[in-house]
């Protein structure tokens, strides 16, 4: 079967010779929930550009769900992001003017649905992170953790081959944090292919599989 993502042998570097990524090769197929592990400075973030196609890597491929990224155009590129990728922030990067529902719809902007099922398809993803109830509620009305739900309802939305979690707990407190992983987990349990990037060790513990990287190399995947 094809990977949903495949790297082979990508290295990125910046302007004054750094070298954020150092020959990496890395397959994450259907279904898979893994945790992209490592300190600060290790390339995670520098991984996530790569494989979530908001930067192009020096050396080496690409692959989403098959296609080579590097020979894609910006316009086929913005659209197999839109159709095929999640992404959740550390942030949560929700619209404070929109309610709930609406920043969740925004997940399908760029995805090519009519406009008639936008909405359905925002109210379907809210009851999935368990918001059903809160639905017209705007970002300054909810907690953090109910934040982070509605985030995630947005990159689930439309049914995309991957979610990419930039440390999707890192603004939670503990409990808050807890719960979106077990959402996160169930959302795998139901199908999802999930990268959640952290530098914190027992989160990464908790899922089942860990690539680790270290000086922009991966040291160990548990794979
Ligand atoms: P992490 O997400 O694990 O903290 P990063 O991918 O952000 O790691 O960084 C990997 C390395 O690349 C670090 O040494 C960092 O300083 C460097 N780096 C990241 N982005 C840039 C950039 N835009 N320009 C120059 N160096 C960068």
């Amino acid at each position: 079967m094809t990977p949903v993502l495949a790297l082979r042998g990508v290295s990125k570097r910046y302007p004054g010779d750094v070298v954020a990524l150092d020959d990496v090769t890395l397959t994450v197929s259907d279904g898979e929930l893994l945790a992209i592990a490592g300190p600060s400075g290790s390339g995670k973030s520098t991984l996530l550009h790569i494989a979530g196609t908001l930067d192009l890597p020096t050396s080496g491929t690409v692959e989403l769900d098959g296609e080579d990224v590097t020979r894609l155009s910006d316009r086929h590129l913005s659209a197999l992001r839109g159709r095929r990728l999640g992404f959740v922030f550390q942030q949560f990067h929700l619209t404070d003017g929109l309610s709930a529902v609406d920043n969740v719809t925004t997940g399908l902007l760029y995805a090519g649905v009519p406009r008639r099922q936008r909405r359905p398809l925002a109210l379907d993803a809210l009851g999935r992170v368990g918001l059903a109830h809160r639905v017209e509620h705007r970002p300054h009305e909810l907690s953090g953790g109910e934040r982070q739900r509605v985030a995630i309802a947005r990159a689930v939305v439309n049914d995309p081959a991957l979610v990419l979690a930039d440390e999707p707990t890192g603004a939670l407190d503990t409990a808050n944090g807890e719960a979106v992983l077990d959402l996160l987990t169930g959302l795998h349990a139901d199908g999802t292919t999930i990268a959640v990037i952290t530098h914190d060790r027992d989160i990464a513990a908790r899922l089942p599989r860990r690539v680790e990287f270290r000086d922009g190399r991966i040291v160990r995947d548990s794979a």
